[in-house]
């Protein structure tokens, strides 16, 4: 007989409209009594209040953010965090704000209290990243793993229609990833797809109406849920794959949105238990065709369309020159997938994320 043995990895959570008061609770509680608070400033009157609320705990603020976030950054934020004395970091924004503050907590050992405004869902993870020239890197480290994340759906409030579509679709891309990774447990499976439930039914209302607290706090239940599953399994080609485009520059959460519907196609038939979850949780289970679930894929890529998120990978920046070596990188360090990653399968999924079409299952 075999034995499995799981554990869920995960932050203390706060959740819920108006949470983001119980910031300098979460500090207190740390034992945090100097703060560096990591800020991105696209709500300065947020910031205010945050500035407010922390009082003296507040030894300094880091306000500049830049995605996949450039080494110079991080090292100069360390400094930052070594010249006021820093013992907890309060991050605050995206993925982008939350990625700076893991890596002053990596070179640190820092505690993070994370109040996270997008569905990216990094406050969930032990994972770090960092970029230079055009190579993006990444690693787990349980050190970077927030030790708090506050999720406050007043925060999501008017994000723009555009971010909030491929923000949401970076999340259901990494619930998909996680139900056919090689350690997901029935505990991810269930969160997994709940997630893309909840974020496939909300993020339409999100979309048409920015304003709706209601749509807005399921979204971010599916966005944490999701990047719960993120941090607990191992990524496939999908995410390999936007890792090495990140390292071009190319922005998150749209190239994400433009490769999920191809990359979950290629792996489709290698993952079947897999595709029947993710098209129960988008609705589709009942529709011809789906018995095997294989219309997951199309399933995800009309929700792209419905939300709007761009149609094309070249829309979201991608040169098509670069297919070669955008492929021979990731075959460097391929990545544990249901189905063997091959040249010409990575250069077909480029392709038909290029191209835009409805994906097509291979096999
Ligand atoms: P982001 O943090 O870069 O934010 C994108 C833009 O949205 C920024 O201009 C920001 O100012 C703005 N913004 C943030 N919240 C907003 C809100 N509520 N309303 C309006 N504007 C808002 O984007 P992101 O997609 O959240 O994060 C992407 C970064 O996170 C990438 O570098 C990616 O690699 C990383 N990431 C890491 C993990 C992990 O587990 N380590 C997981 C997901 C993403």
């Amino acid at each position: 007989m075999t034995l499995d043995r799981f554990e869920l990895r995960t932050p203390h959570v706060v959740f819920g409209p108006g949470s983001r008061a119980d910031v300098p609770v979460e500090v207190d509680r740390l034992g945090g009594r100097r703060v560096l608070l990591v800020a991105d400033a696209y709500q300065p009157g947020v910031i205010d209040d945050l500035v407010a609320v922390l009082g003296s705990r507040l030894a300094g603020r880091a306000g500049q953010i830049a995605q996949h976030v450039p080494v110079g950054l991080a090292t100069a934020t360390v400094e930052e965090a070594d010249r006021i004395g820093a013992d907890l970091v309060v991050s605050f924004g995206g993925g982008s704000a939350t990625g700076l503050a893991k890596l002053v907590a990596r070179e640190r050992g820092l505690p993070i209290v994370a109040v996270p405004t997008t569905y990216a869902g990094s406050e969930m993870t032990p994972i770090w990243g960092q970029s230079e020239g055009q190579r993006k890197t990444t690693g787990r480290d349980p050190q970077v793993l927030p030790r708090t994340a506050i999720y406050d759906p007043e925060l999501t409030l008017g994000m723009p229609a555009g971010l909030t579509a491929v923000s949401g679709m970076n999340a259901i891309a990494h619930a998909v990833e996680s139900l056919y990774a090689p350690d997901v447990s029935p505990l991810v499976a269930v969160l997994a797809e709940e997630a893309i439930r909840s974020l496939a039914s909300a993020l339409p209302s999100c979309v048409d109406a920015p304003n709706d607290l209601a749509a807005r706090s399921d979204a971010l239940r599916g966005a944490w849920l999701a990047g719960l599953a993120l941090g607990n399994t191992t990524m496939g080609l999908h995410h390999r794959l936007c890792h090495v485009l990140g390292g071009f520059g190319l922005p998150h959460g749209e190239v994400h949105a433009a490769v999920l519907p191809y990359a979950v196609a290629y792996n489709a038939a290698a993952a079947p238990a897999a595709m029947r979850r993710v098209a129960a949780a988008l609705g589709v289970s009942g529709t011809p065709g789906a018995v095997d679930g294989r219309t997951a894929p199309a399933a995800l890529w009309q929700l792209g369309r419905r939300l709007g998120t761009p149609v094309s990978l070249v829309a979201a920046g991608f040169d098509p020159a670069l297919t070669d070596e955008v492929t021979a990188l990731l075959l460097a360090n391929p990545p544990a997938n249901p189905r063997p990653v091959e040249a010409d399968g990575v250069r077909d999924v480029l392709k038909a994320a290029v191209s835009g079409e409805v994906p097509a299952i291979s096999s």
